[in-house]
């Protein structure tokens, strides 16, 4: 087991693309990391130069502490997980589990052992006799997958190992990962394009945009408290919806709060003030006749066990931004109608419109940035 420590982690390609560029992070001994984000952002980049494959042009990765900076790969002490993978077609899944230890002359009583744990972990211990071909192709990869951590490397690393799966063997992987991980307690870096995996899976999620970590942080937190709009709309599904509006302080009659095109949401107590972004995801919003925030549903997802409307909202921009909305398989919404929504200001957040910095909720440095304006 192993600690993870990357400093001003840096590579520029000789084509002077900058793809990975200053990523600070720590891995803490036994977590499960993911990195998410958009492809070409620099995630095999970042996985390939943790595990040695690629020299960095400047910054450092540490294990325990320990630079890693004249050490091969092969001595990283390390597995890794790519999308493809292969098994030795004429070994049962016993033998193929147990390969690594037997080469390396592990005696024979705790490879049995460890076969056994990593092989109920992955929920293969009833086919442990079986040959690769008499093997479903999920549960192929769960035995590459037991076998690439059996012996216990200090390091883990796994490069979209899901991806070509259909979607039902992924949400399986996922769990049978996720237990594996947890109980060999392997340091694990996993990367993924796609953001309900990551959510799903990370004990500490960092998200990457053009070579940088934009946020690093437990995957609710950065999903509740968005650093900016990008890692706002990037995390969620159905999606955050951006429109703009003018914070303004408590007038006539009513409290502070925003005004989004021709309607006004009350937020007493608000401290920012102009011009901002607006992220709402879906559950801030509710069907309620008497809802401050007027849209027109321009579009419905029935998706069975519920509905997602999407709702344009005409805004301060002039533009009619799309919000989402969920209702369930009966709710209410019965058409193409005017849509009034009621929002729950706890769960909206605010962003600065030049840069996007978030200006509301824990961790906003401040009410006031470049793009607002004073009353
Ligand atoms: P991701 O895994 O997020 O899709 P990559 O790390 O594969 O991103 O790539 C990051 C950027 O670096 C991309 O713009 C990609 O085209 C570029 N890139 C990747 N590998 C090389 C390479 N060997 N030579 C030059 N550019 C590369």
């Amino acid at each position: 087991m192993a600690s993870l420590e990357l400093r001003g982690l840096t590579k520029v390609y000789a084509t002077g693309e900058r793809a990975v560029d200053g990523v600070d992070l720590t891995v803490p001994d036994g977590a499960l990391a993911v990195v998410v984000g958009p492809s070409g952002c620099g995630k095999s980049t970042l996985l390939r130069l943790i595990a040695g494959l690629e020299q960095p042009t400047a910054g450092d990765v540490l294990v325990d502490g320990v630079s890693m900076h004249d050490v091969d790969t092969r001595d990283r002490d390390l597995a890794m997980v790519f999308q493809t993978y292969a098994l030795y077609p004429h070994l049962t899944v016993e033998q193929n589990l147990a390969f690594p230890l037997t080469v390396t002359g592990c005696p024979r009583r705790s490879i049995t052992e460890r076969v056994l744990e990593v092989a109920e972990a992955l929920q293969l211990a009833d086919l442990l006799d079986r040959k690769p071909s008499k093997l479903s192709g999920g549960q192929r990869q769960r035995v590459a997958m037991g076998r690439a951590i059996i012996r216990r490397p200090r390091l883990f690393l796994l490069d979209e190992p899901l991806s070509n799966l259909d979607t039902k063997l992924r949400v399986e992987m996922r769990a049978a990962i996720m237990r594996l991980q947890r109980r060999l307690g392997v340091t694990t870096v996993f990367v993924t394009h796609d953001q309900v995996e990551a959510l799903a899976m990370a004990d500490e999620l960092a998200v990457m945009r053009s070579g940088r970590v934009v946020q690093y942080g437990p995957p609710l937190d950065v999903y509740d408290e968005p650093d900016d709009v990008f890692v706002g709309t990037f995390l969620g599904g159905p999606p955050m919806g951006v429109v703009q509006a003018i914070a303004v302080p408590a007038g006539e009659g009513h409290p502070e709060g925003l005004r989004i095109g021709p309607c006004f949401v009350a937020w007493p107590g608000l401290t920012v003030r102009g011009v901002v972004l607006v992220g709402i995801r879906p559950e801030a919003l509710r069907l309620d006749p008497d809802g401050p925030l007027l849209g027109s549903a321009v579009g419905i997802d029935d998706l069975g066990h519920e509905r997602v409307v999407r709702i344009a909202v005409p805004d301060a921009s002039g533009d009619q931004p799309i919000v989402h909305l969920i209702v369930g398989p009966i709710g209410r919404f019965g058409g193409w109608e005017p849509i009034r929504l009621a929002v729950d200001v706890e769960r909206v957040r605010l962003f600065d419109p030049v840069g996007g910095r978030r200006l509301t909720g824990p961790g906003a440095a401040t009410g006031v940035a470049a793009g607002v304006m004073h009353h």
